[in-house]
């Protein structure tokens, strides 16, 4: 009917299938308000982790954070591969014995020449700041490779429209940008999670594209995960999606009941139940 609202096509997780679960090889998760609560790691949430590895799941981080961050997660954490500055770069786990597991770069090939080109988004970012005072430098640009990040919604409280000013002015510069829950980076890669997480598959893991769409889960809950609830076809939004459905061109095709950690706790329940032989 012509004026109703647009119906919420995604579906409660208790509709996600046993067929679907056993046919997945892999579930690549966002951190920030999907992992983590409010950038806090909870035990249920990484004890999560676990479960799904047990599961047999191949367990990919994919989020805009540092990947002075990523390299570090993929040391010390139960998990595969990481995604970070929203695909511009990828670290892979490797296992030589004996010794510790090392992190290894799978892109971008030339770090020098990405760091070069963070001093021109510094100054844009700084000026920014000046035109818009409800935002800051984020903290954690010391460990990015790639871009240069503003906090919008970490420590601080920016506008949407403000938002929205900042995003068009990058734009006439020829920045890209990405909109998290909590950052807004500003970046001359034009990489975006599905991209990235597609790219990393392929390079480190001799996964076809097309097939890893299939074969891999998407879980998120903000902007800068839309890329990747168009690309991967098992989606799953944790409840604090739905403030985002309004601006996400695809939706996740399941949402879980609890929101961020356990939100994620809940999907990993969920799919290891489904994953284990009938019979
Ligand atoms: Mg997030």
């Amino acid at each position: 009917m012509t004026g109703s609202a647009p119906q919420n096509p995604s579906r409660p997780i208790d509709a996600l299938r046993p067929e679907e679960a056993r046919g997945l090889s892999g579930l690549v998760f966002d951190l920030d308000d999907t992992l983590l609560d409010h950038g806090e790691l909870t035990e249920v949430a990484y004890a999560s982790l676990f479960r799904l590895r047990e599961a047999g799941l191949r367990l990919v981080a994919c989020t805009g954070r540092p990947a002075g961050w990523a390299e570090v997660l993929v040391r010390q954490w139960p998990i595969d591969a990481a995604v970070a500055e929203n695909g511009a770069v990828a670290f892979v786990k490797e296992r030589r014995p004996p010794g510790a597991p090392r992190s290894s770069c799978v892109f971008p090939a030339d770090l020098a020449a990405a760091g070069a080109r963070r001093v021109e988004l510094r100054a844009l970012a700084e000026e920014l700041c000046r035109r818009f005072p409800t935002v800051a430098l984020a903290d954690d640009n010391a460990a990015r490779f790639t871009d240069v990040t503003l906090d919008i919604g970490e420590h601080c409280r920016a506008q949407a429209e403000d938002v929205a000013a900042m995003r068009a002015e990058a734009s006439r510069r020829g920045v890209h940008t990405l909109a998290s829950s909590v950052h807004l980076h500003l970046s001359y890669d034009p990489a975006d999670k599905a991209t990235g997480t597609l790219r990393l598959l392929e390079s480190a893991f001799g996964q076809d594209p097309v097939r890893a769409r299939l074969a891999h889960a998407f879980v998120g809950d903000s902007g800068n995960d839309a890329a990747a609830f168009v690309a991967f076809t098992t989606t799953i939004g944790v409840a604090n999606v739905r403030a985002y459905l309004p601006t996400l061109p695809v939706p996740p095709k399941y949402v879980t009941h609890a929101a961020m950690g356990r939100g994620f706790a809940e999907l990993a329940t969920t799919l290891a139940a489904l994953r284990v032989p009938p019979g």
